[in-house]
């Protein structure tokens, strides 16, 4: 059916591909691309030979020209961004300039500011309609699955929703002291950042990791959970009708938070350039490059993860509450595709998200988050293909 150019090609990146593998009817062709060729070639070795015709090219996605003669070269249908945010917008733009469809897992950030908002990937709105194109933003699982999650309840069980918890949970252990689970420089620039979440129309700020829950997850049992800033709290504020409060809450052990303290105060996850040994250096760039790699976690990681939505809302008049999730397990995920869930509840979805956009299921020109398309055949193959999910209509609620 079709040809994906597949950027990056790191942990989410090698689940993506190993998914695009599995479905050769949809994903006939695939190009992975990214800085290192090397680690391309070692996932095209891993995969060669099966259906699906695989190519490997090297790409600086930070170069928009070098892009487009990529694209041009090899005439992808769709382009699959699991690079870094950074490169977002340097993808969109080679995707507007050869009228090729575009995909991410995560929304522009600037390299010098820790912020990530929509607003500069919302502005190509106008110009991927005229060139009548499509951008599909942040279909990993949050954002992704957790936004087509709420579009699901939307549509099925409620008449308004007012309020939403989403709740991330990794009971996994890596038996590492400390490391992350994925992009080091990325996860960490998330955690530092200060909190925030979504009432009566604005936004409320948080210290960094100020709130802190107790919440007895299904199948993982008691844990800390912390609320953070999240991005798709601000593209559900604008696409759930009626919303009143959305937060997000990810829970961190005890352990993991003093390394992080302890790494914040001596400065090491600043991102201000250092002079060192006559260089600059940026002290987090630095700290990524010494800790283990979130793609060598997959055979070491035992443990679930978790991640849904709780939802409170009205439904004939009368008041509702809703919880869906997806519970993971990190073995089985490395037995299937030698990852851990992180990477593998990132990339399915990634990988149905384009087989929605390649079937012509989701498929207008512009720029859209997930949540603004029919949640019912995301949902299905969210159960076809490795992440099923459950509903509980009683859920003990956070407050
Ligand atoms: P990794 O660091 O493992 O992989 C990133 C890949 O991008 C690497 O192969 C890297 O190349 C490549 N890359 C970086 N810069 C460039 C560049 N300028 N040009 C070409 N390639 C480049 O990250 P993950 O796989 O863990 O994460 C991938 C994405 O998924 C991130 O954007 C992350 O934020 C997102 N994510 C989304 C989640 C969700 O649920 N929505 C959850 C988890 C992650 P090299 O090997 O040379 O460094």
């Amino acid at each position: 059916m079709g040809k994906a150019l597949i950027i990056g090609a790191g942990g989410v990146a090698s689940v993506v591909i190993h998914k695009c593998c599995q479905n050769p009817d949809i994903f006939e062709e695939i190009c992975i691309a990214s800085r290192t060729v090397e680690k391309c070639e070692a996932i095209k070795a891993k995969l060669d030979g099966g259906k699906t015709r695989i190519q490997t090219a090297q790409v600086d996605a930070d170069n928009t020209e070098m892009l487009i003669e990529l694209i041009n070269k090899f005439k992808p249908d769709i382009v699959i961004n699991v690079a870094l945010p950074y490169q977002d917008l340097t993808i969109m733009d080679a995707c507007l300039a050869t009228g090729v469809h575009y995909l991410d897992t995560a929304n522009y950030e600037p390299p010098e500011i820790p912020k990530f908002e929509y607003k500069w990937q919302w502005a190509y709105r106008e110009r991927f309609e005229k060139a009548g194109i499509m951008a599909l933003l942040g279909s990993g699982f949050d954002p992704g699955v957790t936004s087509v999650f709420c579009a699901y309840a939307q549509k099925h069980y409620f008449d308004e929703i007012h309020y939403i918890d989403i709740v991330d949970a990794n009971a996994g252990d890596h038996g590492y002291p400390f490391a992350t689970n994925f992009n080091p420089e990325i996860n960490i620039r998330e955690i530092t950042a200060p909190g925030s979440y979504w009432e009566n129309g604005g936004w409320v700020e948080t210290e960094p990791l100020e709130l802190k829950k107790v919440y007895d997850l299904p199948e993982i049992g008691q844990k800390d959970i912390y609320l953070l800033h999240h991005e798709e709290i601000e593209s559900l504020a604008v696409n759930i009708k009626g919303i009143k409060r959305i937060r997000f809450w990810m829970t961190f052990s005890e352990k993991y938070l003093t390394h992080l303290r302890v790494l914040e105060n001596v400065g090491m996850t600043s991102i201000e350039p250092i002079e060192f040994e006559g260089k600059k250096i940026i002290p987090l760039q630095f700290l990524k490059a010494v800790l283990p790699d979130p793609a060598s976690l997959g055979p070491r990681t035992k443990g679930k993860t978790n991640i849904g939505c709780i939802i409170q809302g009205v439904k004939d008049g009368k008041p509702r509450t809703y919880y869906v999730y997806n519970v993971c397990v990190h073995e089985e995920c490395y037995a299937e595709v030698g990852s851990q869930a992180i990477s593998y509840t990132t990339g399915v979805p990634a990988m149905i998200g384009a087989m929605m956009m390649l079937k012509g299921l989701w498929m207008k020109p512009g720029v859209f988050n997930v949540e603004e398309f029919d949640p019912d055949p995301f949902m299905e193959a969210l159960n076809k293909y490795g992440l099923p999910w459950k509903e509980d209509f009683s859920p003990t609620l956070l407050d």
